[in-house]
């Protein structure tokens, strides 16, 4: 066995054991795991998460119709050329199907939150320009409700592995105790929202955010939350989300 460590042959050694006595299945396909010891996804799951195809837009990261050629650098869709929005680029890691919408689901739903990690290098692969030159990472806040019924936040998880400090500059504001404590204007744009910024907040006025999410399916949640880190002074908001739905193609 040239080249192989003792550790790796002791992994291996454990792996045909656990996958003897336990026969773990990937939480994606199901499919019985040669390696348990590398976590509970196959390799061969992981390898089939592709990137979304370019040509896609330079801000929402929408796939464009690949007859636009790309001509000018920063290609926009049509969407995008129209509306003034609070996010100011947007990437994933992939479409939200496969075997990506199955981890996602593992994580979020089954708790499987050893799979955060590896999620999360990829979202730093192929967010890897988002990245750069952000002060922090903001996940985007669940229910209070629903993080108690879950135990955990899927998107706090994934913010703390992408290399960035971590940041709760957000709330949702359904249980409304802090919006009396708000000035009216302020006020009809939580309740619109849904989400308001922390004071943590007011030490990222200025500066350029990521914020964080498992995934985007219409933007609106993400565009909320930036309008509210906007609001705070936050200069710049980029999100980065595991996975996006894509389907509504706009030309
Ligand atoms: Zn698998
Ligand atoms: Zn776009």
């Amino acid at each position: 066995m040239i080249g192989v460590s003792g550790i790796d042959r002791g992994l291996r050694i454990v792996d045909a054991i656990v996958a003897v006595v336990l026969a773990p299945a990937c939480a994606a396909c199901d499919e019985l795991l040669d390696s348990p010891t590398r976590g509970p996804v196959c390799a061969r799951c992981w390898r089939s998460i592709l990137p979304l195809t370019p040509p896609i837009c330079d801000r929402c990261g929408d796939p464009l119709p690949s007859w636009r050629v790309v001509s000018v650098p920063r290609q926009q869709c049509a969407r995008c050329r129209r509306s003034t929005r609070a996010v100011d680029r947007a990437r994933a890691i992939g479409a939200y199907d496969g075997a990506l919408r199955a981890v996602i689901h593992a994580l979020k739903y089954d708790g499987r939150r050893s799979l955060a990690k590896p999620i999360a290098a990829l979202m730093r692969q192929r967010g890897a320009d988002l990245l750069a030159g952000a002060a922090c990472a903001v996940p985007v806040p669940l229910h209070g409700s629903r993080r108690r019924r879950r135990g955990f936040n899927q998107a706090d998880d994934l913010a703390r592995h992408l290399g960035l400090p971590l940041v709760r500059a957000l709330v949702r504001t359904r249980a409304t105790k802090t919006q009396t404590e708000l000035p009216a204007a302020q006020r009809h744009r939580n309740v619109r929202d849904g989400f308001a910024a922390t004071p943590a907040a007011a030490a990222l006025a200025g500066g350029c955010v990521v914020l964080v999410d498992d995934v985007s399916t219409t933007g609106a949640t993400l565009e909320a939350c930036a309008r509210a880190l906007k609001a705070a002074g936050v200069a710049e908001v980029r999100a980065l989300t595991a996975a996006r739905v894509v389907g509504r193609m706009s030309s």
